[in-house]
């Protein structure tokens, strides 16, 4: 199996530290609001990776955090009267429920910054002990870059060319520009925690470095988060984590690609965030899924509208043949499976293997026989456990989907299956124009008509 690590920037051979165990660790999302399509992206692409390294035989430990601590967490706690745990125990809540609507397991561990307090301050003690961080004198310290000669790894640039990427914070009283925050001291009576350095909170680089070594141990096999999140929040991690536990933090970096919406980046000024929670309102979960995996987990992908209406106008069209295999004599056969496996080992291509399915789709369309469905049916039960897809009863999901459109068409069922026996009707008393005009009013209405030798079907014109 081969993964693009982000560290040396080539795909590897990929070898556990300690033969068949798997630690990973992929960074959460911080509290501040619930989650969008960006969060969606990152949590459907590292629970593929979870579920395909656990089918691949691997003892997979997986956690991923929750940044319970947060400036703008803790103003919008102050506004609504609420603590800050209590507004993040909510807001985790709904998160939760939201994974589990797409379909996300949940990781071994859910680690939160507040219950790791302790041992983020002895983390960062043990740092100070060593001289590769600093406290200013007024509550704060900070990591002294300049002492990690590593530093610009994973981002792969160097330190001078850095210091011009970083936000100089007038009021940070460090002694290098690029010298970022362990613990910072809370201002007045604002929200914090007691530490050796008085009242204060924990930086968000520290958070992970320390939740990695709490759960997992000092050394994980993946690191995972999404792309913006390599400079300077990873490089920072390895930064710390190598200075206070003298080895390597981790062994693959795996950084899943941005989300746009509509050809435009994602932002709050632009208004264009969709949170998963409304997406599901109107798509199936695994339209979502399958949306977001048909591209590679390390491209850049547009989750606007025409890329959900697709996935779910090829999610239909999938399960319409998921219908029509189940008609046939199923054997065993490994031709589409060995090509799962092919792809999934080539850093988790989920893109490829949706890709394979579409042709063996269209072979099956093309001549449906026992050998065609085989293929498709033996590999099914690899792609609904790793993609999540599939997993739904065939008719069920059409007869959902149907029902979405025929309420946003203004037409029902039983008024379909009315014209159809009156066209039926006509055509029998042999008065085509009749039967021809049934037909192009339904299909002015949205309405496909599908003839057979035996009988008459319906459809949504929208979905072909
Ligand atoms: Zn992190």
């Amino acid at each position: 199996m081969k993964v693009y690590n982000v560290l040396h920037r080539k795909k590897e051979e990929f070898i556990p530290i300690n033969s068949n165990e798997v630690k990973m660790y992929v960074c959460g999302m911080t509290i501040n609001g619930l989650a969008h399509l960006g969060h969606a992206r990152q949590a459907i692409t590292f629970d593929m990776i979870y579920k395909y390294l656990k089918l691949k035989g691997y003892n997979v430990k997986y956690a991923s955090n929750y940044t319970d601590v947060d400036d703008k967490l803790v103003l919008q706690a102050k506004q609504m009267g609420i603590s800050p745990v209590e507004l993040a125990d909510e807001r985790i809540e709904k998160i939760n429920t939201t994974w589990k609507n797409l379909g996300v397991s949940e990781p071994d561990y859910r680690p939160r910054v507040t219950k790791t307090i302790p041992q983020i301050i002895e983390f960062i003690e043990n740092l100070i002990k060593k001289g590769f961080a600093y406290e200013t004198g007024d509550g704060d310290v900070y990591f002294d870059v300049k002492k990690f000669h590593g530093y610009g790894m994973l981002s792969n640039r160097k330190i001078d060319e850095l210091i011009d990427s970083v936000r100089i914070e007038s009021a940070d009283n460090k002694r290098d520009t690029l010298d970022f925050a362990l613990w910072k001291h809370s201002a007045g009576d604002d929200f914090g925690f007691s530490s050796p350095w008085g009242i204060g909170r924990p930086g968000w680089h520290i958070e992970c470095s320390t939740m990695i070594k709490t759960y997992l141990g000092d050394q994980i096999d993946i690191h995972g988060g999404g792309k913006d999140l390599i400079f300077p929040h990873h490089e920072n991690e390895i930064a710390q984590s190598y200075c206070a536990n003298d080895c390597d933090l981790a062994k693959y970096w795996l950084h899943n690609g941005l989300i746009t919406i509509n050809g435009q980046k994602m932002s709050k000024s632009l208004g264009n965030f969709m949170l998963v929670d409304d997406v599901l309102k109107t798509y199936d979960s695994e339209v979502i899924r399958l949306a977001i995996l048909t591209n590679h987990y390390t491209s850049t992908q547009d989750l606007g509208d025409d890329a959900l209406a697709l996935a779910e106008k090829n999610l239909y069209y999938f399960y319409n043949m998921l219908q029509d295999i189940s008609q046939f004599e199923i054997s065993e056969n490994m031709d589409l499976v060995n090509k799962f496996f092919e792809n999934m080992d080539d850093d988790f291509n989920s893109s490829k293997v949706i890709a394979d399915l579409f042709v063996t789709c269209s072979n099956f369309s093309k001549a449906k026989n026992s050998q065609n469905a085989s293929i498709i049916a033996s590999c099914l039960p690899f792609i609904q456990n790793v993609l999540g897809i599939f997993k739904q009863s065939p008719s069920q999901f059409i007869q959902n989907i149907k029902q979405k459109y025929l309420k946003i068409l203004g037409i029902n069922s039983i008024e379909i299956e009315q014209a159809i026996s009156c066209r039926q009707n006509a055509k029998l008393q042999k008065n085509y124009v009749l039967a021809d005009d049934i037909r192009n009013k339904l299909l002015d209405k949205g309405i496909i008509l599908k003839d057979t030798k035996t009988q008459t079907t319906w459809d949504i014109k929208q979905l072909y």
